[in-house]
């Protein structure tokens, strides 16, 4: 089986930026691709970043049990692939996930071994700052973003790391260590025939 990881925490904390420097870097690891219906945005590629898809093709989707959690975030739907995390686990792929906190609760109630890491700002001041910076979003999104966060960051004691996104290069490096360190755990080496080496 391979290593689930989990990598949530409010928006504009630097979740995707992080992510992808991680998966330039670390050998054997898969992005799963979340399906949402939020308005594609000009860097991003489709079957890459996302799926985009319309809400009736997302509800289609959730009543066929496809996603193995969902959550309407910040007025648009995202959901995970149960199909793709269960074939890559199954086949000894890790694979990483960037989810927003619900996310992250609902993933924890059903996946107990996963490891869950959250990727926090420096500060709230910060984290207005950052999404402020980033006018992707309407004023209306902008605020509902800052009002989540608040929320999300109550949940921190619920999961296994807390990365302070300082910098952004020693924030890439901490997840790595992460990545590398849950590796080594002895119960990773473990044979089906009880051996370890
Ligand atoms: P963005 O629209 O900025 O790409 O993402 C908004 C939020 O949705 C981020 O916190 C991101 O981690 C989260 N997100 C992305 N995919 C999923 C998913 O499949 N499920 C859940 N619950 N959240 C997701």
């Amino acid at each position: 089986m391979g290593i689930f990881y989990v990598i949530s925490g409010p928006s504009g904390a630097g979740k995707t930026t992080i992510l992808k420097r991680i998966l330039e870097s670390v050998e054997n690891l898969t992005f799963s691709v979340s399906y949402t219906t939020r308005p594609k945005r000009p860097n991003e590629v489709e079957g890459v970043d996302y799926f985009f898809v319309s809400e009736d093709e997302f509800k289609a989707l959730a009543k066929k049990g496809e996603f193995v959690e969902w959550a309407l975030v910040h007025g648009y739907y995202y959901g995970t692939s149960k199909k793709f995390i269960e074939e890559k686990l199954s086949n000894g792929f890790d694979i990483v996930l960037d989810i927003d906190v619900q996310g992250a609760l609902n993933i924890m109630q059903k996946y107990n071994n996963a490891v869950f890491v959250f990727l926090a700002p420096p500060s709230f001041e910060s984290l207005k700052e950052r999404l402020r910076k980033r006018k992707t979003e309407s004023e209306k999104d902008f605020l509902k973003r800052v009002e989540d966060a608040k929320w999300e960051l109550s949940k921190i004691p619920l999961f296994d790391y807390l990365v302070i996104n300082d910098s952004v290069e020693v924030a890439v490096k901490n997840i790595e260590s992460i990545i590398r360190a849950e590796r080594l755990k002895i119960e990773r080496f473990k044979t089906d025939g009880g051996e370890y080496i």
